[in-house]
């Protein structure tokens, strides 16, 4: 613009070979901010409107060398974008003459005589007009300059909505089916608009707003702006977001989902459970914690790449699970439930509507029959259980950080009883905790100070009462704590790490006692040890650790039964099955303890090749009860089938002793018929048993 508006003298060029039209000229302009270049012939005066950029332009018609119209065509085809008007000065009524000055170019004409004291009135006009001109020139360049700058599309309406014009910007893709007859999807969708919210008659000249449409096929995502433009009408600019709602959702993705499984993430599941508890009317929300037992061996023995398909793997059949139960739920009337990744190796299920524990039990147990079956990952077959503990709003917990803690302190209770199939929280918690960190802090020192010592529980034979087998059962005296049953500690013994030490040492005395029963009273007893799920994971060969053993005892393993339980079977199929060969290979018999308190999974019996099955007390406690009756009956009849031997453990009465007895169990183990006793005790027991082997007198 600084062409334009400047306050330098508006130059004239005058061109006429009458060198008194020159005197004239310039005097009749010299007082009105005027400077005149004069010049004789046309072709000096082509010259100079080259070279000193007149402002407006004098041309006689009748010139030597170049006339008027020659003069005047021959400056615009040098400079054809120039505006400078060039004014002839023709004689007067020469209508013809006015008519060939416009069509060579010229802008006005003057008639001689020339009336001088309005001269310069007419040139300031016709420079004013020009002026103005190029200012409107130069605001359109301008305003092209602006819409080729921004990528946006702008339309302009009239004040009535009928589209005046369009400007595409780079998003010309948005028009693409726009034509005059139909103004297209865009025009449409602003129009829907328009029809509930008024462009004209909003009272803000300016607003904006985002709606969606779709364009063969794809969805875009359209910020609009409008504004008014006086009376006569309003633009909306129209820009497309698409791209950076894509990014802003991937970035929500990222932050509040698993990248892995898909599923949502921790930050999710807090936001939702905050979510949940703040619109909370009257049923309850319950949080469940399922995490993996054992993941990490899976990731040690495997690698990190089994280990996220498994992870993957699990979450698409949790979830599966989950959306079977929820149309369950749903038919029972309760809410939804939605699964999270809460961890690496812990999922979370949030249950809304829940009723009680009852609910959550059944989701548990569906839970549970769905990941026992196998996955097959990456061509291995891995077997995987969880942990589970769970607790409720607004019974255990006032706020999401506090339902999350209460439901991990459950699965925390979970794991040290790892029997149960699921822990609820429980409010007695914290007191368990800090029983649980002195049991800890007293077992460190426990085998130093000589306070274990094992007892023996003899299992009879019920065909053959001189065939003798007893089950070495820990004992540990504390002078502060007392008495603590194994059931308590050997939870905590395994979750802190002293189980290794502490199944280093029993087994040690199991061959002592072995070695003492045969040197000293001649006794050959098969002892059974409990063997804890951890041993399997021992980073050593377990079975190569039992084998030094022997040998430092100098005993054999085919004296010994191990007792271990349905965990080990349910974890890491592959290592077990190594090391159960090994084991079976070694001599050593194996037997699946307290069958009836995990998953009693009878797909364990018939996979693994298992010398017996302890059918547990909970089954022959309920003895009573038909079903249970059935269920041992079917027991025993498979495990002859399979060629195993069982023992009942917990026999309690003589019902059950008969029942028992009635359906040729092998063995029974239980405090009708004897409890655990001093390992002196035993041998007395055992030659009243055997009353044919003769007690050597000490
Ligand atoms: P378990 O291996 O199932 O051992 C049987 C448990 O049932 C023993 O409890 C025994 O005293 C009890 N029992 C036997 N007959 C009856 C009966 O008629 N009625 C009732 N109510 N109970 C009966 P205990 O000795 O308290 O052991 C509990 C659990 O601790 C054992 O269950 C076993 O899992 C574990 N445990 C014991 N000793 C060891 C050990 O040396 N190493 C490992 N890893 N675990 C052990
Ligand atoms: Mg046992
Ligand atoms: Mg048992």
């Amino acid at each position: 613009m600084s062409d334009i508006i400047c306050n330098a003298p508006t130059k004239v060029l005058l061109a006429d070979d009458d060198t008194l039209m020159h005197d004239l000229v310039t005097h009749a302009l010299s007082d009105s901010g005027f400077t005149v270049i004069a010049v004789a012939d046309g072709q000096q005066a082509v010259g100079s409107f080259m070279t000193q950029r007149p402002d407006l332009v004098l041309l006689d018609v009748n010139m030597p060398v170049l006339d008027g119209y020659s003069t005047c065509e021959e400056m615009r085809r040098l400079d054809p974008n120039s505006n400078v008007p060039i004014i002839m000065i023709t004689g007067l009524d020469d209508i013809g003459s006015i008519e060939k000055a416009y069509g060579c170019g010229a802008a006005d004409f003057i008639t001689k005589p020339i009336t001088w004291p309005t001269l310069s009135h007419r040139l300031s006009y016709l420079h004013r007009g020009n002026v103005a001109a190029l200012e409107v020139q130069a605001k359109i360049r301008h305003e092209n300059a602006l819409y080729n700058a921004i990528p946006d599309s702008v339309m302009f309406f009239n004040a009535d909505y009928s589209l005046k014009r369009t400007h595409q910007g780079t998003q010309g893709y948005l028009f693409i089916d726009q034509s005059p007859d139909n103004q297209g999807a865009v025009l449409c969708m602003l129009l829907d608009h328009f029809s509930v919210a008024p462009a004209v008659n909003v009272g803000d000249c300016f607003s904006d707003f985002t709606r969606q449409l779709d364009l063969d096929n794809q969805h875009y995502f359209l910020e609009c702006r409008q504004a008014l433009i006086g009376d006569d009408g309003f633009i909306v600019i129209i820009r497309d977001i698409s791209q950076q709602k894509a990014n802003e959702e991937k970035i929500l993705n990222l932050v509040l989902y698993d990248p892995l499984t898909g599923l949502p993430n921790r930050k999710y599941l807090e936001e939702q459970l905050t979510s949940d508890i703040n619109n909370y009317q009257s049923k309850s929300i319950a949080l469940l914690l399922l995490n993996l037992r054992s993941f990490a061996q899976i990731n040690d023995n495997f690698g990190l790449a089994v280990g996220d398909d498994l992870i993957v793997a699990i979450g698409h059949r949790v979830a599966h699970t989950l959306r079977l139960f929820d149309l369950t739920l749903r038919a029972n009337k309760l809410e939804n439930l939605e699964l999270s990744r809460f961890a690496g190796d812990e999922f979370a299920v949030i249950l809304r509507g829940i009723s009680g524990s009852q609910d959550v039990l059944m989701i548990c147990q569906c839970l549970n029959e769905a990941i026992e079956l196998p996955f097959v990952v990456q061509g291995i077959e891995i077997y995987v259980s969880f942990y589970m503990g769970c607790s409720f709003f607004p019974d255990n917990a006032s706020n999401a950080t506090e339902l999350i803690a209460t439901a991990d302190s459950a699965m925390h209770l979970n794991k040290q009883d790892p029997k149960l199939e699921i822990a609820f929280y429980d409010v007695n918690i914290n007191e368990m905790a800090k029983r649980k960190h002195l049991i800890e802090s007293k077992l460190r020192n426990a085998q130093s100070n000589q306070e274990f010592f094992l007892m023996i529980q003899p299992k009879i034979h019920l065909n053959d009462p001189t065939k003798l087998s007893g089950e070495l059962l820990i004992r540990w005296d504390n002078p502060e704590l007392g008495r603590v049953s194994p059931a308590e500690f050997i939870p905590i013994a395994e979750s802190s790490g002293i189980i290794f030490s502490l199944s280093s040492w029993v087994f040690e005395q199991a061959c002592r006692i072995a070695n003492q029963f045969k040197a000293q009273y001649q006794l050959e007893v098969k002892l059974a040890v409990n063997i804890s799920p951890q041993m399997f994971l021992m980073k050593e060969s377990f079975p190569e650790h039992l084998q030094q053993i022997l040998n430092r005892y100098n005993q054999l393993a085919s004296n010994f039964e191990l007792e271990i339980t349905e965990y080990v079977l349910m974890n890491q199929a592959h290592n077990t099955v190594r090391c159960f060969k090994q084991l079976q290979q070694m001599g050593f018999k194996i037997a699946l303890d307290d069958f009836g308190t995990g998953y009693s999974s009878l797909s364990y019996l018939t996979q693994f090749d298992l010398d017996t099955l302890k059918i547990d007390r909970a089954f022959v406690s309920t003895l009573e009860s038909v079903r249970s009756q059935k269920l041992v009956k079917s027991l025993l009849a498979m495990a002859q089938q399979l060629d195993m031997t069982v023992v009942a453990e917990g026999v309690e009465n003589q019902t059950e002793l008969s029942f028992l007895k009635e359906h040729n169990c092998d063995y029974v183990q239980g405090f009708l018929l004897a409890k655990p006793m001093q390992i002196s005790q035993y041998v007395d027991y055992a030659h009243k048993q055997s009353p044919r082997l003769v007690k050597p007198s000490n």
